[in-house]
């Protein structure tokens, strides 16, 4: 094991770190980060790299004239940004003989098991030939709805792709405060176990200048991403040294350490976990299969558990389970096509509409 406690990590970096006041790409940060991410790499760290600022840096190099609708003005600003983040970490990396690559993705391309594993692939491929993998979200091909919230949800998704031990959130405010950071008396909470409280009292909604994300999101994906058993650091990119120091076990940074679920969850759960925004249809469930479910034994959804079926699916899609009171508690791994499901609903026996290693509750 090398000196920084990891053997592979994922590191988020948000448009308001890479970026100055001004809107310009702030590449004398992008260099220091670049040099702590090689010292990592040269220790023997996997290091997976989510980075933001397309956008933002597009939106900087073109002074058009003409007004364009907000998708529009995404897309023409990120295919001219993400070429010019490129670049600048292909530069930066080469100082110190380190070869990057860039992964563009989509939301959908986490929507099949098969697409989601392809992309897992790739990755995995980079990293064993000492590739740094520097991914963004494919923001000139992606649209509204098939969106990632931001790239804190993206960065979440690849850190539990890729078995990541941890996932540092870089952005430009310390970690997560028990309130509003402009307040007095209002500190940073260090660290947030694995019986995480209701975070979202003390967060604040509002948006970040440059990215898409905000703090409220950055707790959510933080809190999940923890409890599939990865460690997650909130921290601020823009101060000197951080990602070494935070790695150091004898530094005492300030940052919020979400600290990860004592069980690392199965690949297939955790592909699992993050397929709600993927669900073809819905279970409802009744009061006695809602209780052995919510038990802490490990239960199957059976169809005598199920009152009734929406949409439309093929076995093997992803659906959402309702509860009695018609709230969706989990989302599962079907093993039943629509039409077949219908059949099998509420009698007893039968193969397990959802088996409890394709189960995921929330
Ligand atoms: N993918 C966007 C970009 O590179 C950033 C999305 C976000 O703000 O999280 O500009």
């Amino acid at each position: 094991m090398n000196a920084y406690r990891f053997r592979r990590i994922a590191v988020k970096v948000g448009s308001n770190v890479l970026t100055r006041k001004d809107g310009t790409l702030d590449t004398t940060r992008m260099s220091a980060l670049t040099a702590q991410l090689a010292v990592l790499h040269q220790a023997g760290i996997e290091v997976i790299l989510v980075s933001s600022g397309a956008v933002a840096s597009g939106r900087n190099e073109l002074k058009t004239e003409r007004k364009l609708d907000a998708v529009s003005a995404r897309q023409l600003f990120s295919s001219i940004g993400q070429v010019k983040l490129i670049n600048h970490y292909y530069q930066f990396f080469r100082e110190y003989g380190i070869t990057c690559g860039q992964v563009l993705t989509t939301k959908e391309n986490f929507s099949t098991r098969r697409h989601y594993l392809n992309q897992q692939h790739c990755m995995k491929v980079m990293l064993e030939n000492g590739i740094i993998p520097i991914v963004n979200e494919n923001d000139t091909i992606s649209v509204t709805e098939l969106m990632f919230t931001d790239n804190d949800e993206l960065s979440g998704l690849i850190a539990t792709m890729m078995d990541a031990e941890a996932l540092i959130i870089l952005s430009n405010i310390d970690g997560i405060y028990n309130g509003n950071p402009s307040s007095p008396g209002v500190s940073v909470i260090r660290e947030i176990g694995p019986q995480r409280e209701d975070l979202s009292r003390y967060i604040s909604t509002e948006k970040s200048q440059f990215g898409r994300g905000g703090m409220l999101t950055k707790c959510r994906i933080a809190s999940k991403v923890a409890d599939e058993g990865i460690e997650v650091i909130v921290a601020n990119g823009k101060r000197d040294n951080i990602l070494l120091d935070l790695l150091s076990p004898e530094k005492e940074v300030l940052a919020t350490r979400f600290l990860p679920a004592p069980h690392v969850m199965s690949q297939m759960k955790k592909w699992i976990a993050h397929s709600e925004g993927f669900a073809k249809g819905e279970l409802y469930i009744n009061d006695c299969a809602y209780t052995a479910l919510l038990s802490s034994k490990a239960t199957s959804l059976l169809p005598v558990g199920v009152t009734r079926v929406e949409g439309e699916f093929e076995r093997n899609d992803i659906v959402r389970i309702m509860d009695p009171k018609g709230e969706a508690i989990g989302v599962g791994r079907i093993a039943y096509d629509s039409d077949k499901a219908r059949q099998v609903i509420g009698h007893k026996g039968g193969r397990a509409l959802i088996h409890y290693d394709y189960l995921y509750l929330d």
